[in-house]
Order: C-alpha cells, then sequence, then structure tokens
C-alpha cells in the first residue's frame, strides 16, 4: 500500500536537513566524525560577558596600526588576540596577551625599490625582545622571493622601537648598521 505523506514546505526540509550532521560514506575508510573536521570558535555568552574579555576588547579597539596608525582587525580571543593592519595586512601583524602592556609579537614590514624587510620582534619573559630582520628581493617571481632571504640583524635585550614607523630607505638603513655595531 503506498502511503501519501503531507508535503512540507522546502524550507522545513532544508532545515531539518542542515541539523543533521553529515555521515561520510566512503568504502574502504574510516570516515572521519563531522565534529574534528572542522573546529569552529564559538564564543559563548558566558565568554562575551566575562569582565576580563570586555576589557581585553576594548583594549584591542585602541590598537593601531604604528606604521599607518589605521585601524587593526583579526581575532580576539580570551587567552590571544591575533591582529593585523585593516588597511594593509601584510604590513603590521601582531599578537597581543590579555592584562600585558606590550606585545608578544610583532612583525612589520617596509617595501623600498629593490628590497622588502621584515622586521619580526618577538617577546622573552617579561622584558626580553628578540628583534629580527631579514631582506627579500622584489625583483624574483614571488615564489623565489623567500630563496633570496638575507638576514641583516639578531638581536635580544630591551625592546627597539625604532622601527614602529615609516621611514626611507637611507635612514632605515644607517640606523641597521648602527645597531649592528652596537649589538
Ligand atoms: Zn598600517
Amino acid at each position: 500500500m503506498v502511503q501519501i505523506l503531507p508535503l512540507q514546505p522546502l524550507s522545513r526540509v532544508r532545515a531539518a536537513a542542515a541539523r543533521k550532521p553529515h555521515k561520510l560514506k566512503v568504502i574502504g575508510s574510516i570516515p572521519i566524525p563531522v565534529t574534528t573536521q572542522m573546529q569552529l570558535e564559538i564564543k559563548t555568552d558566558a565568554v562575551l560577558n566575562d569582565p576580563l574579555f570586555r576589557q581585553f576588547n576594548k583594549f584591542v579597539n585602541t590598537l593601531r596600526c604604528p606604521l599607518c596608525g589605521s585601524r587593526l582587525d583579526g581575532n580576539v580571543h580570551p587567552r590571544e588576540a591575533r591582529l593585523y593592519c585593516v588597511n594593509n595586512n601584510a604590513e603590521y601583524i601582531c599578537k597581543w596577551l590579555p592584562g600585558e602592556n606590550t606585545p608578544a609579537s610583532e612583525m612589520l614590514r617596509f617595501w623600498y625599490s629593490q628590497y622588502e624587510y621584515d622586521i619580526l620582534i618577538t617577546r622573552y619573559g617579561s622584558s626580553t625582545f628578540r628583534t629580527q630582520i631579514n631582506r627579500f628581493n622584489l625583483d624574483v617571481l614571488p615564489i623565489y622571493k623567500n630563496s633570496t632571504r638575507k638576514e641583516m640583524f639578531d638581536y635580544s635585550g630591551d625592546r627597539i622601537l625604532f622601527f614602529r614607523q615609516r621611514m626611507e630607505e637611507d635612514v632605515f638603513l644607517k640606523k641597521l648598521k648602527l645597531y649592528n655595531v652596537f649589538s
């Protein structure tokens, strides 16, 4: 006997399908549970209303790109914030931990006619910073860029703030030379 089911609106059918987790049917292999395929970061109300997180979020909103003054965007998590310049997400990237007054790491990029300089400042402990500067050739195909890397500077000690601003290449190289002499 054929049973005729009442028609359901398509939207309801789709909604029901969306609620069901997809089951992988792969013959001869072990299906991967849906939950481990993608770890979605969900901020619950408890997290969003946490005063420390709210304070951290507020602080993060006050941060600006040191090179162009633009706002920063990115991921703010109760344990850390990973941010980048909204104007140019390659020129400034940083990581902040809540309740601290210096960033855990910062990456600044300078582009001149022939070279790109990547300045990476990483904090170790409470007040020791490692500043590394690498130079890359801009006159090669992007896939070969990394092979042109030349280490220009590597220093651990006080935080060097000088490079947190735009400057002409001659000023940059002069300062780099000076730091290399004294480091
Ligand atoms: Zn910027």
